[in-house]
């Protein structure tokens, strides 16, 4: 181990309030997260673009002397850009994958009301989505050509630019909590395979029999694919479902972190990571800027798409949504790619640009404002 790492690995040692209980610490803040999403307020669905207030919650806070710091909050999340049409989204779906868009929100917007931290935030949105058998992540991932899920995640604290990513997972039923844990309780960052599976034992996380993952909707979604023999190498259908899941936030310190958590694209080669777990890729944030991408994965690599649009931000002065816009509508798409980001600054700003037909998006601003949509005229 070199004295970088030991001291990168003393400092974290420092935050486990338990020497040698790291594992039973894991286990409490993953029973935490779901408590957490079962007692969460669910903001009544009010229509894809209609905005709600979130009640009471300036009141609250002003109430609570505890809370040091007093900045803005945000958050946003996306539950993957992909081609789906209006007309192919049945309202049943519809309405339930913005019910899960509105609880990952309310499960977030929470902790940052409470005075959490942006990556606490991001890690508890996550789950939600990872949970809910409506997004191509944790149950309900794709199949890549073995018809096997290998999922991929990252988190990112931009106040400290630690880092956490795991890649080609079958067993772990939260990978963005492996990404957390490789984050807070090892020296590293990137994790693959069954060595990162073995480390999520050690840290008490939670191991599923692969078959978990598997829906009946992302089965047939395989089955589909397979018949029109769609590979990685050829371009993807008008109609390809991307699914992935991430999460930006701002607490109330002026902090900034992201999460994204993903089964990959469907019919993937075994094996392949795409940029979801890719630090800078899909995943990114620093003291001012977070991002969190969703869409064909090889492009967001080569364009190293999330740190590309920060680093805009950074050193060219451009402004968020100029450095989002430039990146995802123009960089992307010229070399062929498609998709989308959700990014936030320092100040609250959030912006959501994306190149596809459809992107499952939602935030809650600093003025408190929800918002869900899907296409670009739900924000008309
Ligand atoms: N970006 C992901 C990947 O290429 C796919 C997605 O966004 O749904 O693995």
């Amino acid at each position: 181990m070199t004295q970088a790492m030991t001291s990168v690995r003393a400092r974290k040692l420092a935050w486990t309030t338990v020497p040698g209980s790291t594992g039973l610490v894991r286990l409490a803040a993953g029973l935490f997260v779901m408590a957490t999403i079962a007692l969460a307020p669910v903001p009544v669905f009010a229509g894809d673009s209609e905005p709600t207030a979130v009640a009471g919650q300036g009141e609250a806070l002003a109430q609570t002397p505890q809370v040091a710091a007093s900045g803005p909050i945000a958050i946003a999340v996306h539950g993957g850009a992909g081609g789906v049409a209006r007309e192919a989204l049945s309202e049943e779906r519809r309405v339930a994958v913005n019910a899960a868009l509105r609880q990952a929100l309310a499960v977030g917007h929470a902790v940052l009301a409470d005075g959490g931290s942006s990556v606490d935030a991001v890690a508890a949105t996550v789950v939600v989505l990872e949970e809910s058998p409506y997004f191509n992540a944790g149950k309900g991932a794709v199949f890549n050509a073995d018809g096997d899920n290998e999922l991929d995640a990252a988190i990112m604290d931009g106040a400290t630019r630690n880092a956490g990513a795991v890649a080609a997972l079958r067993r772990v039923r939260n990978p963005v909590l492996l990404a957390r844990a490789v984050m807070d309780e090892s020296p590293h960052v990137f994790m693959i395979g069954s060595g990162a599976e073995r480390f999520a034992r050690e840290q008490g996380l939670e191991l599923v029999n692969p078959r978990w993952f598997r829906t009946d909707d992302s089965w047939s979604r395989f089955q589909q694919a397979r018949r029109q023999q769609a590979a990685i190498a050829q371009p993807l259908p008008d109609e390809a479902y991307y699914g992935t899941v991430g999460a930006v936030a701002l607490d109330r310190n002026g902090h900034v972190a992201a999460a994204t958590s993903t089964g990959g694209m469907t019919m993937k080669r075994y094996g392949r990571v795409g940029d979801v777990p890719v630090i800078g890729a899909g995943t990114w944030a620093d003291a001012d800027c977070a991002v969190s991408a969703t869409g064909w994965g090889e492009f967001f690599i080569r364009t190293a798409a999330a740190h590309e649009i920060c680093s805009r931000v950074r050193l060219a002065g451009q402004s968020l949504s100029e450095a989002a816009d430039g990146v995802v509508m123009d960089e992307i798409p010229a070399l062929g790619g498609s998709g989308g980001v959700i990014a936030i600054d320092s100040q609250g700003n959030l912006v959501m640009p994306y190149s596809s037909i459809s992107m499952f998006r939602g935030s809650i601003d600093a003025g408190g404002t929800v918002r869900t949509a899907i296409w670009a005229e739900d924000e008309s």
